[in-house]
Order: structure tokens, then sequence, then C-alpha cells
């Protein structure tokens, strides 16, 4: 099993217990809301880690995009480092070609940094002619702005595998593939304002489309704690432990 973001860790891994299931209806998308910085990430490696679960982060896979040069890449780069938002319509096209890849494969999904505005999730919805509506359990990390800016400023990612670590992992390279740091571009200070007054303005709006589908999870606690909040959601969907 690949991950769509072309994340290390889940290559030519197998998914135990979905490779016979087929199908719009054994599908389960759990999609993780959030400002930035509310944790998204290092929830969605805690659920990696120990669910059945493969991992479509739309950052990652703009990221890889920008990074390898491709045309998308070029056309999404001012974006992806200024924390402006992509264009609908392109990240739409993006998430309906990779998503059904990555649901041939009939794995439960864990939908990171989608959807980020009404019209993505009313597009979400209405895919596969409506009936990955059904399939999707949705998620909000709940969490205060200023907590947000101060996790933000101390954020680093692998340069090689996309893992992210906070203020708290004093570490001096990735502990999961040995790859050296890097500050992603959008962490700089005046960069994560714009980027939260961006998320207040177009994504706030998705919580409110979903209004009572929406789950929503305190994330002003520790990562673990908050990844535990999750689980409990996955495993009311049903999303299996990885043994
Ligand atoms: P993330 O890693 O999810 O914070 O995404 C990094 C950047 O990729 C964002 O600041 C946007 O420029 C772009 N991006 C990712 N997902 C989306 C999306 N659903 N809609 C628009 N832009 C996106």
């Amino acid at each position: 099993m690949r991950c769509c973001c072309g994340c290390k860790k889940k290559e030519n891994e197998s998914v135990p217990g979905t490779k016979d299931t087929k199908g719009a209806k054994s599908v389960k998308i759990v999609v993780l809301l959030g400002a930035p910085g509310a944790g998204k990430g290092t929830v969605a490696q805690y659920l990696l880690d120990n669910y059945d679960v493969v991992h479509f982060s739309t950052g990652n896979l703009l990221r890889n995009e920008v990074k390898n040069d491709t045309e998308l890449g070029r056309e999404v780069s001012a974006y992806v480092g200024s924390g402006g938002l992509v264009n609908d319509d392109i990240i739409n096209k993006v998430v309906e070609l990779n998503l059904a890849k990555t649901l041939e494969s009939g794995s439960a999904i864990l939908l990171d940094g989608y959807p980020r505005s009404v019209d993505q999730a009313k597009f979400l919805d209405q895919l596969d002619s409506g009936s990955l509506r059904d399939a999707i359990r949705i998620i909000e990390i709940d969490v205060e702005s200023e907590v947000v800016v101060a996790r933000l400023f101390d954020r680093k990612i692998c340069s090689k595998c996309g893992a992210t670590f906070g203020r708290l992992d004093v570490i001096a390279e990735c502990s999961r593939c040995g790859g050296a740091f890097v500050k992603r571009p959008d962490d700089e200070e005046v960069v994560i304002r714009r980027r939260l007054q961006e998320y207040k303005s177009t994504t706030m709006p998705v919580s409110e489309y979903y209004g009572s589908r929406l789950l929503k999870v305190n994330g002003d606690r520790s990562p673990d704690e908050v990844a535990r909040g999750v689980t409990d959601v996955f495993r009311d969907f049903g999303v299996k432990k990885r043994r």
C-alpha cells in the first residue's frame, strides 16, 4: 500500500483486512478539520501508526508536486508557500483524481487538509454520484488561535518523509527516516497569521456546512490526549487497529 502523498513509511505496506473490500459501500473516509497548528498532522501520524488507514493529505500532495517541479507544482507553488489557498477547481480535480486511485484499494482513508471551503465540502459530498457522502465522518480538532500561533512557530518537518514534529520533540533528525528537519515556509509568523485569517473566512464555514455531521474533539491538550479522543471516533466507525 502506498500513501497517496508519497510518505515513505507506508510504501509497500499492505493494509490487512481490507484487501477484498471493494466499492463505495465499504469505503470509510475520515475528514480531519482544524485550524493550521490544531494538531492535525500529529494526530494523523498517531492514527496511521495505530490504525489500518491510508493518509491522504492535500498539503503533502501539493508539496510533492512543488518539490518535483511538475506542471501542477509550478502552478500552485506560490500558494503553498504563502499560506493562501489553491483555487477550488484545481484542488478538487487533484482530489478527485488521487482519491479515486486511493479508493480502489478499498482502504479506510484519513483525509487531511481537505475540504477547506464549502465548495470543496460540497464537491466531496457529490463525488461518485453522492455515494461517498454516507461513508464520510468529520472530526474537528478545536483549538484557540493564540495556542495555534505558538505551536506553528515551533514546528519542523522532515525534508524526506514530511513527518511533523513540535516544540516537545527535542531531536536532531527525523525519528522515522533519519531525514533532516526544515521549517515549512508557511510557518513564519506573518504567514501563520494570514493562514489563520484564511481559515476563519474560508474554512470555518465548512464546519457550519457539516452541522450535525461534525464531531468535535478538544485540541487544547497534549497530542497524545487529542489522538485518543479521535481514536474513539475511529473505533465507532469500524476502522481496524493495526496489528
Ligand atoms: P497543509 O499542509 O494542509 O497546511 O497545506 C499546505 C498548503 O497547501 C496550504 O497552505 C494551501 O496553500 C495548500 N492546500 C492544501 N490543501 C488545500 C485545500 N484543500 N484547498 C486549497 N489549498 C490547499
